[in-house]
C-alpha cells in the first residue's frame, strides 16, 4: 500500500474496484496530475516546549527543596513596543513556572554608565542566576559592552563571548543562545537524525545562523551534522539548499525559501518572523515565516508553523538556561 491516497481508495471502494483504482491513481502520479497528494509533518513547537516545561517544573521543585529558587533579570532599556511584549512574555513565563523574575524597566535617556552599574549589581545579586538585557537597546548604549560586562555564569542568553567560545570548543558548562538550542531540542524531540546529516543554515547572524551551526556540529550525540551556512552573498543558494536534510531558515524574509529551494522529504525549520499587513486580523498584521509554507509543506517531510514552531521553544530554552545557571551554585 503507498500514498494515503491509495489508502484510502482502497478502503472506500469494494474489492473489485480496488485494484482499478490503484492503477488509475498509479498512472496519474506517474503523469505528474497527483504529485503532491502527501503533507509534512507538523513540527508542534508549542506540545514540545509544554514537554520541556514538565522537566523544568520537577527541577525547579528539586532545586527549591535545597534552597534555590531560580531567578531571572531582565533588563528594559526604553520604550520599544515589541521588546516591552517579549519582556512581559519572559516575565509571565518565570511566574508560571515559579522563577524569582525581576523586570527592570529603564528609560530610553538611561546612559552608559548607568546600565553598566546595574549590571554591575545584578552580578553581585545572589538571588539573581540569569541576566539578559532586551535588544535592541537606544542608540547611545554600546551593547556588546553590555554583554561584556555580563558575568559570564548568568549570561542566559549565551551571548558573552566566554560562552561563545564554550560553544565553539565543544564545552557544555556554557550558555547556548536561546533559539538555536530550541530548534536542536525540537529536532531532537521529533526524533529527526541530526548525526550525519547534511545541515543548511540560512542566515549567519550571532543571535541564530552561526550559534546553530556550531552547535549541530559539535561532535556528540545530538550534533555531528554536516553544516553548510548560506548568506547574502551565497551563490547558487538554491542549489545549495536543495541538497540539504534539513533546511534552517533564519533571514527574516517573507516566504523566502520556496518549493524549488526543498528536495522531496526534506525537513525544515522555519525560524522567521515577519510582520505582514492583514486588514482582517485586529492588529492590522499578523506573522508569517521566512518559507513559503504552503508550497513547501507539500514537498517537506517534517516542517515547523510559524506561529507556533520556534519561537515558544526560545522561551522555553531562556527558562531551561536559567534553571542550568542556578544550579551552577548548588
Ligand atoms: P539578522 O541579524 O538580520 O540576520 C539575517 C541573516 O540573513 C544575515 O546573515 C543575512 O545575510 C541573511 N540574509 C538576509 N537576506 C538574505 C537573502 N536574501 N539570502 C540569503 N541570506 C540572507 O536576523 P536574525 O536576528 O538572525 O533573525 C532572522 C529571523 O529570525 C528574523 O525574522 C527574526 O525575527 C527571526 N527570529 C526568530 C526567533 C524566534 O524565537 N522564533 C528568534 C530570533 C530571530 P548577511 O549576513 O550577508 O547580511
Amino acid at each position: 500500500m503507498g500514498s494515503a491516497t491509495e489508502v484510502f481508495a482502497a478502503r472506500a471502494l469494494s474489492v473489485p474496484h480496488r485494484e482499478a483504482a490503484r492503477a488509475m491513481l498509479a498512472y496519474w502520479a506517474r503523469a505528474g496530475r497527483i504529485a503532491c497528494f502527501t503533507m509534512a509533518k507538523l513540527i508542534d513547537g508549542r506540545a514540545i516546549a509544554e514537554k520541556v516545561y514538565v522537566d523544568l517544573r520537577r527541577e525547579i521543585a528539586e532545586l527549591k527543596a535545597k534552597g534555590i529558587t531560580p531567578g531571572l533579570a531582565v533588563i528594559l532599556v526604553g520604550d520599544n513596543a515589541a521588546s516591552r511584549a517579549y519582556v512581559r512574555s519572559k516575565d509571565k513565563m518565570c511566574r508560571e513556572l515559579g522563577l524569582h523574575s525581576l523586570k527592570l524597566e529603564l528609560p530610553t535617556s538611561t546612559t552608559q554608565t548607568e546600565l553598566l552599574s546595574r549590571v554591575d549589581e545584578l552580578n553581585q545579586d545572589s538571588s539573581i542566576h540569569g541576566i539578559l538585557v532586551q535588544s535592541p537597546p537606544p542608540e547611545q548604549i554600546d551593547e556588546p559592552a553590555i554583554v561584556r560586562a555580563l558575568d559570564p555564569r548568568k549570561d542566559v542568553d549565551g551571548f558573552h563571548p566566554e560562552n561563545v567560545a564554550k560553544l565553539v570548543i565543544d564545552d557544555p558548562t556554557g550558555f547556548v543562545p536561546c533559539t538555536p538550542l530550541g530548534v536542536q531540542r525540537l529536532l531532537v524531540e521529533s526524533k529527526i537524525e541530526i548525526n550525519g546529516a547534511h545541515v543548511v543554515v540560512l542566515g549567519r547572524s550571532m543571535i541564530v545562523g552561526k550559534p546553530l551551526a556550531l552547535l549541530l556540529m559539535q561532535k556528540n550525540k545530538n550534533g555531528n551534522a554536516t553544516v553548510t551556512m548560506v548568506h547574502s552573498h551565497s551563490r547558487d543558494l538554491a542549489q545549495i539548499t536543495l541538497s540539504a536534510d534539513i533546511v534552517v531558515a533564519a533571514i527574516g524574509r517573507a516566504k523566502f525559501v520556496k518549493a524549488d529551494h526543498v528536495r522531496e522529504g526534506a525537513v525544515v525549520i522555519d525560524v522567521g518572523i515577519n510582520r505582514i499587513e492583514d486588514t482582517a486580523s485586529e492588529r492590522g498584521y499578523r506573522l508569517i515565516g521566512d518559507v513559503a509554507f504552503d508550497e513547501v509543506s507539500k514537498k517537506a517531510s517534517a516542517i515547523t508553523p510559524v506561529p507556533g514552531g520556534v519561537g515558544p521553544m526560545t522561551i522555553a530554552m531562556l527558562m531551561a538556561n536559567t534553571v542550568k545557571a542556578a544550579r551552577q551554585w548548588l
